[in-house]
């Protein structure tokens, strides 16, 4: 596996004793890094070997096409630490394969899925002692690809580099889970029909920030997206998709948008519909307007809603506001289906549960 790979380890490796100490602080999300990443180059055609490289920082010339062009991409995907001591991704080959979707929505070459898994394994083998064991710890996975080619013209550019590098990240909700606040955008748009929506680029989220700090600004913590076409339509959110959970008949039936191509098609959704219909709830993939959300609300039907993504796994909404009003979703509090589906896929995760879909890929 590592034979499509140059190992060069760390110059100057860290201390044992400076990386425990590192591990057993406040890691939060995405703000410690690892000492080594995998780097990839494209050029004259073809992927070129695969090194692992000391962490740090790159160099770019000043007419690379990203800089100008906004050719880039990324994945998110973790490692968690198994019962027996060894790792495992979470379903790696889908964020492989959606990383393949968004390469050719931006005119960038495919990675192969299998140099994609590789390269999490080989990052992992050398970085398996920065990954945390501690309840609710794990090893975020960054992926990412960016056109390096110094030319200015607008085309396609010819020459790319892959990154992959670790993050080890703490408990989401250290202090236990806490539903969010969520802001109805009905000013700005994430994706139109046509555009990058479905792709997980750069720019999706670059086109985004304003409306994320208007959120922020009216007390909430992310924005509801709304269908660029009739701003009806529910869509995700800023980089979480949503789930409702309603009554039906003496069960409960889990409802979530549809994917109509304006929309990223989460690997944590995909696996919560799975995930779901085994626990015996109805699924349903619909269009969801906003009207849906509040007449469920208020009839009683619609009992919780939450959100979900790599990084929370689960994030209950708690309350949706707009200009001129909120709702309160479940008053407030984290309710028992959110945290009965967050429990589970954490269980499968962990290695805790029977992993009955295969999605878990063990590190060599
Ligand atoms: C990454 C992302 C998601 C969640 O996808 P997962 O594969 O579940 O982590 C949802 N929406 C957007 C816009 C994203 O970028």
């Amino acid at each position: 596996m590592a034979d499509g790979f140059d190992l060069k380890p760390t110059q100057t490796p860290k201390l044992a004793s400076e990386r425990e100490a590192i591990l057993k602080g406040n890691l939060g999300f995405g703000r410690v890094f690892t000492e080594n990443m995998v780097k990839i180059r494209y050029a004259e055609g073809a992927w070129q070997r695969g090194e692992l490289v000391p962490y740090g920082p790159i160099t770019l010339d000043p007419a690379a096409s990203v800089l100008h062009y906004g050719q880039a991409i990324f994945e998110g995907f973790k490692a968690y630490r198994q019962p027996d001591g060894g790792l495992a991704t979470f379903r790696p080959a889908a964020n492989g394969k959606r990383f393949a979707a968004s390469a050719a929505r931006l005119a960038m070459p495919a990675l192969p899925v299998e140099v994609f898994v590789d390269a999490s394994d080989v990052l992992l083998q050398s970085e398996d002692a920065w990954v945390p064991s501690g309840v609710g710890q794990s090893m975020y996975l960054r992926p990412l690809m960016i056109a390096t080619e110094a030319a200015l013209g607008v085309k396609p550019a010819k020459e790319y580099v892959f990154l992959l590098f670790g993050s080890p990240s703490g408990d989401y909700f250290p202090n236990g889970v806490k539903p969010i606040s969520l802001w109805l955008c009905t000013d700005y748009v994430r994706a139109a029909p046509g555009g990058t929506g479905e792709a997980k680029c750069a720019g999706n989220y670059a086109a985004s920030l304003v409306a994320q700090q208007k959120a922020i600004d009216e007390g909430c913590v992310q924005v509801i997206w709304l269908d660029a076409v009739e701003r009806k339509y529910v869509e995700e959110m800023g980089g979480m998709n949503l789930f409702f959970v309603y009554k039906d008949g003496a069960g409960h039936k889990l409802v979530t948008p549809q994917l109509t191509g304006t929309l990223l098609a989460g690997v944590t959704r995909d696996s919560l519909l799975k995930l779901a219909a085994d626990l015996g709830y109805g699924i349903e993939e619909k269009m969801v307007s906003v009207q849906d959300w509040e007449q469920g609300l208020k009839d009683g039907s619609l009992v919780e809603v939450f959100a979900c993504g790599t990084a929370a796994v689960i994030t209950p909404v708690g309350e949706v506001k707009f200009d001129g009003g909120k709702w309160d979703i479940n008053g407030g509090e984290f309710g028992p289906h959110a945290r009965k589906l967050r429990e589970s896929l954490l269980a499968i995760q962990y290695g805790q549960a029977p992993d009955t879909h295969g999605w878990m890929h063990r590190v060599p």
